[in-house]
């Protein structure tokens, strides 16, 4: 019927432009591997902003004592306090309190945020303490992790750019994060000391790195996705004279900002690009991360359902942006009943379509798969970007050139930490993302290279990383 082949050539016209094979992939790699080289080699000089995070130690596992952390970054704030055994022992033990933040707050004052978390950390504190300990105990040491747009000035200081996901505190804009804190837990008499204020990803990387110590970098794929890793300190073109103890730093790539030509777009993405709120902003995010990936395959179903009436009238919940959140198109994609009965649910409750045959569910499976494998796929051509700029993908660096054959005599054992709910929680993402990284570096090389997922690293790695920059004594 010509209905029918009108939906399938939207299908099939989808698996075209969204197709990655591994050539383009490598395109892919190449221009992560350069526009890191661009972004560190000026302010400006990419899209990636390659901030300077000033963590040039990582935790090794001589870490000793308790510490706390502080996780800000979302709809939930998070308080953590870790025991650490030293020499290798490990974590003896850690706790957690998660809360929501107030929605007044998020669009309040600073003072009033602040005011409110400092409070919650003295709770927290007092409980796990025991008021008799708590007036004994020296001088606490607080890891903050604080996933916003943020310029260190120190490893332990930094001033907030912008605010993102919802958050609007105008007076906050351009002053030091852990100032506010530092404030607002004197005010409340917490004798506590912000020794790292650090991003999402380098407290991943800390915690991957306290695990195993040929961690190189650290990738998030949740809501949204960023990556950073280990440079040496004289690539850092940008600054010059940068002293580490260590002769290396992590750098934030804050990568979802990356975009290439390379990089396999659709009128999906253009239109989603279009009606979001930072339009031109976050390309690679918007093709890879769990914020966007249903939002993508709800625009192709619409699509089909105007091309043709196979799921009859256009439902106007199609049109309704976010509609279909990426783990219900997850829970459609890996739907294994002979009937699809996953897929006729979800179309028909979230979606507004019933009855759809099955023949056409079988196509809105096929959407899902595309979307999803192309996210993967080139999740993992960023991730060999990463190895390719710091000459971990087999192949020697970016400046050494190939070397033809038998170079991955000399390949290292390679370990990235991974998190992240896209990662972690869709089993089809994460075996295309893994199949993809053996594809681009080759059957020789991908043995060395390790993605391990860690556990709480934005809450536990800030932990780790108080440790290591704690003041001594
Ligand atoms: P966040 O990134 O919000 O801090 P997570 O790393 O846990 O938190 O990621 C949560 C995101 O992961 C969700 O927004 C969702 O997009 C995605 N996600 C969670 N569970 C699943 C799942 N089962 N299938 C697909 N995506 C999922």
């Amino acid at each position: 019927r010509r209905e029918w082949r009108r939906v399938m050539a939207v299908v099939e016209e989808l698996e075209e432009a969204c197709s990655t094979p591994v050539g383009r992939l490598r395109q892919v790699v190449d221009a992560m591997a350069v526009e890191m080289h661009a972004g560190l080699a000026s302010e400006g000089g990419s899209k990636l902003k390659m901030l300077i995070t000033f963590v040039d130690r990582l935790p090794n596992g001589s870490e000793k004592d308790t510490y706390y952390a502080l996780d800000l970054g979302g709809t939930y704030f998070r308080v953590l306090r870790v025991q650490l055994g030293g020499d290798r022992s490990g974590i003896l033990r850690h706790d957690v309190e998660r809360q929501p933040i107030p929605q007044h707050l998020m669009t309040s004052t600073s003072e009033d945020l602040f005011d409110f978390i400092a409070s919650s950390l003295q709770e927290f504190v007092q409980k796990e303490e025991g008021v008799s300990e708590a007036s004994t105990v020296k001088k606490r040491e607080l890891g903050f992790t604080f996933s916003f747009p943020v310029k260190q000035t120190s490893v332990s200081s930094g001033i907030l750019i912008k605010w993102t996901k919802g958050f609007a505190i105008e007076d906050m804009v351009g002053r030091d994060v852990s100032e506010c804190l530092q404030q607002a837990m004197s005010k409340k008499g917490l004798n506590m000391r912000v020794a790292a204020l650090v991003n999402d990803t380098v407290g991943t990387m800390a915690l991957g790195h306290y695990h195993d110590k040929d961690t190189v970098a650290a990738v998030i794929i949740g809501t949204g996705t960023n990556a950073c890793y280990w440079e040496r300190a004289d690539a850092i073109i940008k600054c010059q004279g940068l002293l580490t103890t260590s002769g290396g730093m992590v750098i934030n790539m804050e990568w979802g900002n990356f975009w290439s030509t390379h990089l396999p777009r659709t009128s999906y993405d253009i239109e989603l690009d279009v009606d979001s709120p930072n339009p031109n902003d976050q390309g690679f995010e918007k093709m890879i991360s769990g914020m966007y990936l249903g939002d993508i395959v709800r625009r192709v179903i619409l699509r089909m359902s105007q091309e043709a009436d196979i799921f009859g009238p256009v439902s106007p919940k199609l049109s309704e942006p976010f509609i279909l959140r990426t783990p219900l198109m997850a829970a459609m994609h890996e739907d294994n009943s002979s009937d699809l009965r996953e897929v006729a649910r979800i179309l028909n409750e979230v979606l507004g379509i019933p009855d759809v045959p099955l023949k056409v569910r079988k196509l809105v499976v096929k959407v899902c798969d595309v979307v999803t494998q192309r996210a993967a796929r080139l999740a993992a051509a960023g991730t060999v970007g990463i190895l390719k700029k710091i000459g971990r993908d087999g192949r020697g660096g970016v400046t050494s050139g190939r070397i033809k054959g038998g170079s991955h005599s000399k390949m290292r054992r390679t370990a990235v930490a991974i998190e992240g709910g896209l990662y972690t929680s869709y089993s089809m993402f994460r075996e295309y993302m893994n199949e993809a990284m053996t594809e681009i570096l080759g059957e020789d090389i991908s043995p060395y290279v390790i993605l391990k997922i860690t556990e709480d690293g934005s809450g536990i790695g800030a932990a780790l990383l108080a440790a290591t920059y704690s003041s001594p004594g």
